[in-house]
């Protein structure tokens, strides 16, 4: 089964599924995308030029056999190249190392302190988008009152918002922004992050795939956690991007659309909200950030 399509404000598509690779490394990653395209039905990738591993997707795409047209490729400009110059230097490095000459998605991935600058990081992106080598623009970890300042600019509006969203942080106030002004959102950590998420001391193991409301669901329907994790997202019109360097989890993640959760267990799950964060909160993180 094909997996649905969301159409952005920016007029394309974007496949509803994906593939995450943060916290992958090259060959992995290179493994997983060819992968994902060839055997498991995938048509979007995500990744960014901070996880390291632009190369591997690039290598895996120019040896796959699905054409690059099929494919739906997220990239993030990282916080130490805000700025309109540098945006512009930054996505010409992340299309060198992706080996293709536009993405479907570029994304801020992450605001910046720095008011004055970022809106001019945006007028960066917005110029990318114009010369067609983003199909659509984006930002990652906007909270409200990051979007209201682009409401506030005028001109183009993020085509998608990717948070960390997952059943314990929902992001209501996020995606009720969102809806209003036509802007998709997209769920990082859908399954609940890694074991490390990377975060020093934040850090925080997965709990939510052996979760026993979760896991009592996966019963009821004879699937994973994984699965119902993912279908929860799915219902819920979010953009979802589980990440995994195992075959058999990449398979299972796409494997489905054959299912659907009932009201009883979307009310169980929605019981989990307790604003758990598994990273940063966007207002205090400034990680490479220019000075
Ligand atoms: P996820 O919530 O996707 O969880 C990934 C973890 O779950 C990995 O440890 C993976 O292990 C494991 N896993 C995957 N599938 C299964 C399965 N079926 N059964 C059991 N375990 C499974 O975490 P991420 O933090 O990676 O988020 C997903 C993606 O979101 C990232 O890869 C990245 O692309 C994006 N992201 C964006 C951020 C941003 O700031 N914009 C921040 C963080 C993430 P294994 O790989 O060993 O199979």
């Amino acid at each position: 089964m094909t997996t649905p399509d969301i159409t952005l404000n920016s007029g394309t598509t974007i496949p509803q599924l994906g593939l995450g690779v943060w916290q992958a490394s090259g060959d992995e990653t290179e493994h997983a995308v060819r992968y994902a395209l060839d055997e498991a039905g995938y048509r979007h990738i995500d990744t960014a030029a901070a996880y390291g591993n632009e190369d591997g997707v690039g290598r895996a795409v120019a040896a796959s056999a699905v054409p690059r047209e099929d494919i739906f490729l997220t990239t993030k400009l990282w916080n130490a190249d805000h700025g309109y110059e540098g945006a512009l230097q930054a996505f010409d490095t992340s299309l060198g190392k992706l080996g293709t000459d536009y993405v479907d998605l570029y994304l801020v991935h992450w605001p910046l302190q720095d008011r004055d600058r970022l809106l001019r990081t945006w007028d960066a992106l917005e110029a990318i988008a114009e010369s067609g080598r983003a199909k659509a623009i984006g930002v990652c970890n906007f909270e409200p009152h990051h979007l209201q300042l682009l409401v506030d600019r005028g001109g183009l509006l993020p085509a998608v918002d990717q948070v960390e969203l997952h059943p314990h942080l929902p992001q209501t106030e996020i995606r009720a922004f969102a809806q209003q002004h036509g802007i998709a959102v997209e769920s990082w950590s859908p399954l609940g992050g890694t074991s490390n998420s990377g975060w020093g001391p934040n850090s925080k193991p997965n709990t939510l795939l052996t979760d026993p409301i979760i896991t009592r669901i996966a019963d009821r329907h004879s699937r994973s956690a994984a699965q119902v994790l993912i279908r929860w997202h799915l219902r819920s019109g979010l953009i979802v991007i589980p990440k995994s360097v195992h075959d058999h989890r990449i398979a299972q993640n796409i494997d489905v659309f054959d299912f659907e959760l009932d009201d009883l267990d979307v009310s169980e799950i929605d019981t989990l909200a307790n604003g758990t964060r598994l990273g940063m909160h966007p207002d205090e993180m400034n990680i490479g950030a220019p000075r």
